[in-house]
């Protein structure tokens, strides 16, 4: 059977979508286009159609519609080929509610729901493919971030798990159903407001849709796979999620964000964000745009000097390094090495103070040795080294920041001390800064922050 009207697939459109404006453009409710494709299709088939629909739901959607299956396929996550979240032809038509769980559980499938910029919805009242993917978090041509929820029955976009297609078909309108049975929700969905993207992820969402066009990305200096450039990103924005959540020191709006999500989570061993990642596309893009900006530097050295800040944070109390990632990133190659390369940080305390993030001082607002009054205020004691020589130490981690000192004994001689002196003081404390480093570099940061304020030669 053919429909009389048969409008084009528009570029992007997701095939719920067009199902939607089918029915419409027919005088059809969606239930009785559903009807239609019942007759050949059963309700499993049906549920998985935005997914990966079966050869037989294509075809039936095209003898309906006059539209090419290509295209039809290349309107739900599985035409993505290489580039979709999971392997979907591993789907089987057959028995596809056990074989999908099988493919979420390598991570980041959005199994039901999507997202979507209001100010398309506003436009053209078309839903994009490409917003069903977790990669996705905001539309460039609105620059704007992506919303993933309801305002009003706070529940995921078009979140039903029983019909692709929703009530009222092709309106702005949200259509969830609600907790009344038979009832829906009504919000306009055009009128959300959402965050703007900022700078940074903005530039992560412009790689991904360059990606996603089939162009070949870089990723450390080197042309990657478009396949590889995404496992990469989602696993090294997995792992800065659980660095965040493990971490109390939350400095930005969105850290403090992903905690609250975490703690309304159910997972029974606490979030895991490499299989469920964050469902606000504002969390979401944030930690991707961080990985982003570590895998977008020129080469494996300055990723993995980027990365040191966030391998600090990892608490040094809980559990070894190499195990506490190993549980949390899946086998990527790239991320995996970055994290080793930049974990030698947390075995040389030259290199952990080196990697601290501390306000710019000159060599004139450090003195030779923090004050006692001062160092007492803010320093942890340090097991088996007297203060006196804590407070000559702390000079130095703060030397080390100065421009051009890149040795302990180049630290002295920027205070005006011999360099040996450097070297003997640095080595005195290293075996107490293994313990004490989180206490001790804390501390540090402050005593930067209250030196950056003094002027210089009015040192302390
Ligand atoms: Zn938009
Ligand atoms: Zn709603």
């Amino acid at each position: 059977m053919r429909l009389p009207t048969r409008p084009p697939l528009q570029p992007g459109q997701a095939l719920d979508c067009y199902l939607e404006h089918l029915a419409e453009a027919n005088h059809l409710e969606p239930f009785d286009l559903l009807n239609v494709l019942q007759s050949t299709l059963s309700r499993e088939e049906l549920r998985y159609l935005t997914l990966a629909p079966s050869p037989t739901a294509l075809r039936a959607i095209s003898d309906l519609s006059g539209q090419d299956v290509g295209a039809l396929h290349a309107a739900t996550q599985a035409g993505y080929g290489p580039l979709a979240p999971a392997d979907f032809s591993r789907l089987e038509p057959a028995r596809p509610a056990a074989s999908y769980r099988a493919i979420a559980a390598t991570g980041w499938v959005m199994g039901h729901g999507t997202q979507a910029c209001p100010d398309c919805l506003a436009a053209h009242g078309t839903w994009q493919t490409s917003w069903m993917l977790y990669a996705s978090i905001g539309c460039t041509r609105h620059h704007r971030t992506l919303t993933a929820t309801c305002p009003r029955c706070q529940r995921p976009l078009r979140d039903s798990r029983h019909s692709p297609l929703r009530p009222h078909g092709a309106s702005t309108a949200c259509q969830n159903p609600q907790d009344v049975r038979g009832q829906h929700c009504l919000h306009n969905l055009a009128t959300i407001t959402t965050p703007a993207m900022t700078t940074e992820t903005s530039a992560y969402q412009h790689a991904l849709d360059h990606v996603l066009a089939g162009h070949r990305p870089r990723l450390l200096g080197q042309p990657a796979q478009g396949a590889t450039w995404l496992s990469e990103h989602r696993a090294l924005a997995s792992l800065i999620c659980h660095i965040t959540t493990h971490n109390p020191d939350r400095t930005q709006p969105w850290q403090t964000a992903l905690l609250d999500e975490a703690t309304r989570r159910t997972d029974v061993r606490g979030p895991r964000w490499g299989i469920t990642p964050p469902a606000s596309p504002w969390i979401r893009g944030h930690a991707l745009a961080e990985a982003h900006s570590i895998l977008t530097r020129p080469d494996p050295d300055s990723a993995a000097h980027a990365l040191q800040a966030w391998i600090l944070r990892i608490p040094s109390s809980t559990e070894a390094l190499t195990t506490w990632t190993r549980d949390r990133l899946p086998t990527n190659h790239h991320v995996t090495a970055l994290v080793n390369a930049a974990a030698l940080v947390r075995r040389r305390p030259g290199r952990r103070i080196t990697a601290l993030a501390l306000p710019e001082l000159s060599a004139e607002q450090i003195p030779w040795i923090i004050p006692e009054t001062l160092a007492a205020r803010h320093l942890p004691a340090l097991p088996g080294v007297t203060n006196r020589t804590r407070n000559a130490y702390a000079a130095l981690c703060l030397a080390r920041h100065l421009p051009d000192v890149t040795t302990w004994a180049q630290a002295a001689e920027a205070l005006g001390l011999p360099g040996d002196s450097g070297i003997r003081t640095a080595r005195l404390c290293s075996a107490a800064m293994r313990t004490h480093h989180d206490t001790f570099t804390h501390g540090l940061a402050t005593l930067a922050r209250q030196l950056a304020n003094t002027s210089p030669g009015s040192r302390p």
